[in-house]
């Protein structure tokens, strides 16, 4: 199949850039340009604002049933689409075809759950002191809406906010990723032909830092949403806090995944490795640190490593591959670097360590264990195929280590104990906790991170509060 190459959406109509600049794409499995995207500067940023100011008009006086409609249209049609779209996201991005298509339909099911949260919009009428006074408390749109999206899972990160945004009647902006441009494209067109009106949603790409340091001071804009590395959003949310603006951040994680002694091993493992090598890692969810208790440690160490060699890594296209290449050329030496400098401090490489071949970006699945505090990857995200697995003794001592780093997004445990789950659930920092499963990340539970992972929760009943301010009007029959 052909990958497209993929154009601006603004104002209801796909542009090339008024300048006419394009940026190359590369397939990260074949290192072959395979498209290009049309690129934003400022007079195609001014465009859009001028749209989203205008579909902002039109988008808040749409009624919530109206609203709700449009995007459950939008969500058929993305489910339609579905196979196109996910051959176009392995190309772009690398990952499995299996795991794309499973993308592209959970956003259906994201779009969905906002279309009916859109109708649950409700204020509050306060009773009041004085007889003939009605009192009322009301939801209304915060405004304009920046959202800024990183290339791990291109359609997913952009769908949170952009559904959020339409369900309580925000215009949007969005800045797709530009290594994975065209499966956010998708995504828009599936809006856009269900029937949002112009203006609505727009989609630009170009410099992510350029477009930023226009978009969020400006006035037309009044909530930014940002998800990537922490470094990233601490800049973005103090560019925020100095115009005023609000702002969700959901930034870098490093989680544990703690493995008492009486867990049931061969479930931890299981969903552990799928956890660990979806994506081959570029997930800012996924377990990083294994913390394992003595009495098991050598068994889990054994299983884990031995489910990390099975995994089949090649093209993503490919039958069988359960892991795809990393998404760009920066993550191979990103992972050699890391390695490298945990063998230096006295960690052992279990299995993996090293590129695959010498085109695309393939790496092998990575376990390094007993891996000392000091070195790199037991304070800085790996995001890659790389899992840590060190030993513990007493429940405090895991806690102590699981709430060691800045960073508190997910984190998962696993044990036969309700008093242990019950504690975990008390002491762990982070803004997600899953126990002898992988629950994590459905539209309709909290999605979000706590400390310098950020703040906001894209998920859940809450999703919808950070596109919404109060107002409140007293009166007088
Ligand atoms: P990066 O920090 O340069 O970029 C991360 C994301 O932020 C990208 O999508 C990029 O376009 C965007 N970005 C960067 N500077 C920006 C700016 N000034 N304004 C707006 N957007 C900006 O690094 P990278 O090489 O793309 O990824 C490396 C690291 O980023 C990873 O190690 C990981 O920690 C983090 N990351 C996190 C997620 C996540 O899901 N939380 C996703 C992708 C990357």
């Amino acid at each position: 199949m052909t990958y497209p190459n993929v154009k601006l959406f603004i104002n209801g109509e796909w542009r090339n850039a008024i300048g006419g600049e394009t940026i190359p794409v590369i397939d990260p499995a074949t290192e072959e340009v395979i498209g290009q995207i049309a690129h934003a500067r400022k007079a195609d940023l001014d465009l859009a604002l001028e749209a989203a100011a205008k579909g902002f008009k039109v988008w808040r006086e749409t009624s919530a049933f109206e609203r709700s409609k449009i995007m459950r249209k939008a969500a058929d049609l993305l489910r339609s689409r579905a196979e196109t779209i996910a051959v176009m996201m392995t190309r772009e991005q690398g990952k499995p075809l299996a795991q794309s298509k499973m993308e592209v339909m959970g956003a259906a099911d994201t779009i969905d759950w906002f279309a009916e949260e859109s109708r649950r919009t409700y204020g509050q009428i306060i009773p009041a002191r004085f007889s003939g006074v009605s009192q009322l408390a009301m939801k209304v749109p915060v405004g304009p809406v920046a959202a800024f999206t990183p290339w791990n899972f291109p359609i997913n990160q952009i769908v949170r906010k952009l559904s959020a945004a339409l369900s309580t009647g925000c215009s949007i902006i969005v800045k797709a990723p530009e290594e994975t441009p065209a499966s956010p494209a998708e995504l828009i067109r599936a809006f856009a032909d269900a029937g949002v009106p112009a203006g609505v949603v727009n989609l630009v790409y170009g410099v992510p830092a350029e477009i930023s340091e226009y978009l969020i001071p400006h006035p037309v804009i009044r909530k930014i949403s940002f998800t990537g590395s922490t470094p990233v959003g601490k800049h973005l949310a103090a560019l925020a806090g100095r115009h005023m603006k609000r702002a969700t951040m959901e930034l870098g994680g490093h989680a544990p995944a703690i493995i008492f002694n009486d867990a049931d091993l061969e479930k931890a493992i299981e969903v552990t490795a799928g956890a660990k090598f979806r994506n081959a890692g570029q997930v800012c969810v996924a377990p990083t640190r294994f913390l394992v208790q003595d009495g098991i440690a050598d068994k889990f160490l054994d299983g884990f490593v031995k489910a990390a060699r099975a995994i089949k890594v090649g093209n993503g296209l490919e039958e069988g591959v359960a892991m795809g290449p990393l998404a760009n050329d920066r993550r191979i030496p990103a992972m050699e670097d890391m390695i490298n400098d945990a063998v230096a401090n006295g960690a052992e490489i279990k299995a993996g360590g090293r590129r695959i071949g010498n085109k695309g970006y393939f790496f092998e699945p990575t376990v390094v264990a007993d891996v000392p505090t000091s070195a790199k990857v037991m304070n800085d995200e790996p995001f890659g195929p790389l899992a840590i697995v060190n030993r513990f003794s007493t429940f405090e001592d895991a806690i102590e280590e699981a709430n060691r780093l800045p960073f508190g997004l997910a984190s998962y445990a696993f044990t036969g104990s309700v008093k242990t789950a019950h504690e975990l659930g008390r002491q762990v920092e982070a803004g997600m906790l899953t126990i002898n499963h992988n629950g994590l990340a459905l539209p309709e539970v909290p999605f979000g991170g706590i400390k310098d992972s950020g703040y906001g929760t894209e998920g859940g009943s809450e999703a919808t509060e950070a596109y919404l301010e109060t107002r409140f009007v007293s009166q007088m029959s």
